[in-house]
């Protein structure tokens, strides 16, 4: 039987799955596939390793290039310990908002998007619009890549649009987000003897003020550069959140971790910040082996989100740009799959509906004005590619 849904009943049937990143989203993802089977539409699976979560791509209209993507993922972040009014998962309708984890981030514009395939389909469009739908992307935009690895051959489409909460205000950049965590072992001997020990403790500390100076050089760097100006701060930043070492005052520690995040302007290379940081470990880790031969530093690399570069006469950007009026410039200091879907060959530009403000928050809402909105942009552009 063919189902439809308004927008608003959309988001509702979308909210009410609990796809807290750490659950399975495939009963999200089943109900998805029946509806978009129910007309007609063929979709695909692209699966985690142990099949507990997927990614589903489909595409509606003509078999031709130079359509649409629009990205959303189906994941939102947890709602433990914040205080909700409302049950997180069902959508509740005051005062002209909606209440609901993933109103905002990000489940309105995919619900939107589904609600419109009958609109889609109807409307003989020229050129097609696929819809990405991932997992995983609130822990580190884990599930895209593979997604995008097997569309890519298949989907020649001139625009991606990431459609993450921005009022509908064009977003064509962010910085991107390295996240490591380091592991010194040093070699415990009696603190009176500390020239026969390695204290894991001070190497780490050395490698942690290397992050404070690397950030300082940057801002002096790139502070007052244009292309960076739009960015709050100005520069890649780097900064180390959680150390754990040591045992006692008067030993040497034998271990010391700690885990920090590079955030590098989309016009830099985090590989190139993760290389020097590695030669600098490897000076420690040589003076380290003169004493204790089995003293070393690990670096794991536990995400790496690339930036959403500005692109130069991007069509991403000038499509949408066209369709929505907006001709500012905005870049964002949160994290999308943008840069994924930039390196997997798309122009890609970030644009949804709803306010960040509002996002992983309690009581996350969108309102009914940006529903409309988003609505309305979806409609202007079925309306393009019909044309
Ligand atoms: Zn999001």
């Amino acid at each position: 039987m063919t189902e439809y849904y308004s927008a608003k009943e959309m988001l509702a049937r979308l909210v009410s799955f609990d796809t807290v990143s750490r659950n399975s989203n495939i009963p999200l993802i089943e109900f998805v596939e029946s509806y978009l089977n129910s007309h007609g539409v063929r979709s695909h699976r692209v699966q985690n390793s142990d099949g507990t979560k997927t990614n589903l791509w489909a595409s509606i209209g003509p078999d031709a290039d130079g359509g649409v993507i629009l990205s959303g993922h189906t994941d939102v972040v947890p709602v433990d310990g914040q205080p909700w009014d409302t049950n997180p998962f069902e959508v509740i309708e005051k005062d002209g908002l909606l209440y609901g984890r993933g109103t905002a981030d990000m489940k309105a514009f995919s619900a939107i998007a589904l609600s419109l395939v009958p609109e889609m389909l109807k409307a003989k469009m020229k050129r097609p619009i696929h819809l990405a739908l991932s997992y995983d992307e609130e822990i580190g935009c884990l599930g895209a890549p593979s997604m995008i690895e097997d569309m890519a051959p298949k989907v020649k489409a001139e625009a991606v649009i990431v459609g993450e909460p921005t009022m509908m205000k064009v977003v064509s950049g962010h910085k991107g987000a390295l996240g490591l965590t380091t592991r010194v072992r040093g070699f415990e001997v009696h603190s009176s003897l500390v020239h026969t020990g390695v204290s894991a403790v001070h190497v780490a500390a050395k490698l942690v003020v290397w992050h404070e100076q690397k950030m300082l050089e940057n801002k002096e760097r790139t502070e007052n550069l244009p292309e960076t100006v739009l960015f709050n701060p100005p520069y890649t930043t780097l900064h180390c959140g959680v150390i754990e070492g040591g045992t006692a005052h008067n030993i040497t520690a034998k271990d010391c971790s700690f885990s920090s995040d590079f955030r590098v302007l989309p016009s830099e290379n985090p590989m190139e910040y993760l290389e020097a940081y590695r030669v600098y470990t490897a000076e420690l880790e040589a003076e380290m082996q003169r004493i204790a031969p089995s003293a070393k530093i690990e670096i794991e690399v536990r995400g790496n989100v690339p930036g959403c570069r500005r692109e130069v006469d991007g069509s991403a950007e000038r499509l949408v740009r066209q369709i929505t009026g907006d001709n500012a410039e905005h870049v964002v200091s949160y994290g999308t799959e943008a840069g994924q879907f930039q390196d997997g060959g798309y122009s890609t530009i970030v644009c949804g509906p709803g306010d960040i403000a509002q996002a992983h928050a309690a009581n996350e809402y969108l309102s009914i004005e940006q529903l409309n909105a988003g609505i309305d942009f979806q409609r202007r552009l079925i309306e393009r590619l019909a044309s």
